[in-house]
């Protein structure tokens, strides 16, 4: 393609043609609303905050304080604690605040296996969290590929973490994060459960809630919460470590521990994208979410394609593509070319190597952003059928996908 003379402003009707013209199905992605993104780009983006509401290490302040305490208020109304810190600049560094206030360097930590469905922040040899932190892992069972607490619970009791995650970016199934309170009680852990993934389902009540049963959540705000790319941090009055000072010290980690001016435009935009989560209109969303994912189940199965963990409970599929002879790569490539568009992932115990993993991983929060139902789910079924079959015709899989969702035009 010839771009030579293509501005910022050509590129991004460029990237606003191809989300217009693509069935999204990448579970950590949504679209947001004009009033969200009209508070990212406002004037807003101009100001220096370095401190918190109140304690300002500059002047004119004023307005910024009453956005960054409107959004404080509305976190912690909408996801029921007591404490709330929305100045991380994104998911990985609000998970880099909790390591920092609740353990010391080389501290032993516990999160779900890479593999498993867990973050590169819970422990990762190529992340931070491997690199400072001793971590360990979890996994799932191999049979059910599901979360098997009686192992996790003596992992957790030979090991014994100073901090243990709960929550993944890739597991199609409930965390029961009761279990996980047990076990950390059990050993005396602080325990955070990383809900990126489903807050949004959490705040519309499709998926259970971790604040009963943990001290701290963390969560990215654009997954299905669908606002501007940032994070929040909770801190719970469940005080699993006793620690009446947890509050303080993630404040403290976040602000001057490991950022300086937060971006208030961004903050601004969650609180828009928050007030939007608590109305009845959001809790219909995310129920239909949890529904659309459930029948492109369903409808992948009757395809013959094998599920990880046989099906889902929440926004996410993983298609394991082991007896269809097709490497997740090659599909997502595949399903590229006509006009869908997700990503390759492992499967718990992957024979292949990380690189050249066997699954492709689906979710439904963007469809359903665009209004899409039951109906269009099977449809969205078959094209990923007829798209991976052998000698595919995929430019006529394209126009299929273009007559669909011209129907659904984004706003
Ligand atoms: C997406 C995600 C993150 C990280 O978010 P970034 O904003 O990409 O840094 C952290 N934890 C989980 C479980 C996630 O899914």
């Amino acid at each position: 393609m010839e771009r030579d003379n293509y501005d910022i402003p050509e590129l991004i009707e460029l990237e606003k043609k191809r989300q217009q013209e693509t069935i999204n199905l990448i579970p950590s992605e949504n679209f947001v609303s004009r009033a969200v993104l009209e508070a990212l780009g406002s004037c807003l983006v101009n100001k220096y905050a370095e401190g918190y509401p109140g304690k300002r290490y500059y002047q004119g302040n004023e307005v910024i304080d009453e956005i960054e305490n409107l959004t404080i208020e509305r976190a912690k109304k909408l996801f029921n604690t007591p404490h709330a810190n929305v100045q991380p600049y994104s998911g990985s560094p609000a998970n880099q605040a909790v390591y920092m206030a609740c353990c010391s360097l080389g501290d032993t930590v516990m999160g779900m296996d890479l593999s498993a469905g867990g973050h590169l922040t819970h422990g990762s040899a190529v992340s931070f969290s491997g690199k400072y932190y001793a971590s360990v892992f979890y996994g799932v069972a191999e049979e059910t590929q599901r979360l098997d607490y009686e192992e996790i619970a003596k992992i957790a009791e030979k090991e014994k973490p100073r901090l243990i995650w709960c929550g993944a970016t890739a597991y199609p199934r409930f965390f029961d994060w009761s279990e996980f309170n047990k076990i950390a009680r059990s050993v005396g852990a602080y325990l955070a459960a990383d809900i990126s993934h489903y807050a949004g389902l959490v705040a519309g009540g499709a998926y259970p809630s971790p604040v009963d049963w943990v001290d701290i959540v963390t969560t990215t705000t654009h997954k299905t919460l669908r606002g501007p790319r940032g994070a929040i941090i909770l801190v719970t009055d469940q005080g699993l470590q006793k620690d009446p000072d947890l509050a303080k010290k993630i404040q403290k980690s976040v602000f001057p521990g490991l950022q300086g001016g937060p971006h208030e435009n961004a903050i601004a935009a969650i609180a828009v994208c928050l007030a939007e989560a608590s109305t009845d209109e959001f809790k219909e969303y995310a129920k239909q979410v949890v529904i659309n994912s459930a029948v492109l189940a369903e409808e992948l199965k009757k395809n013959g394609f094998n599920l990880v963990s046989g099906g889902t409970d929440n926004h996410l599929i993983l298609i394991d593509l082991r007896n269809k002879n097709i490497l997740g790569k090659e599909a997502a490539v595949a399903l590229e070319k006509a006009g869908i568009i997700c990503n390759a992932n492992s499967i718990p115990f992957d024979p292949n190597p990380p690189a050249r993993p066997s699954a492709i991983r689906l979710g439904t929060p963007a469809v359903t952003t665009r209004g899409m139902k039951e109906a269009e789910m099977k449809v969205i079924a078959g094209l990923i059928n007829s798209a991976l079959e052998k000698e595919a015709d995929l430019s006529a899989a394209k126009n299929e996908v273009l007559r669909l969702i011209s129907r659904f035009p984004l706003k």
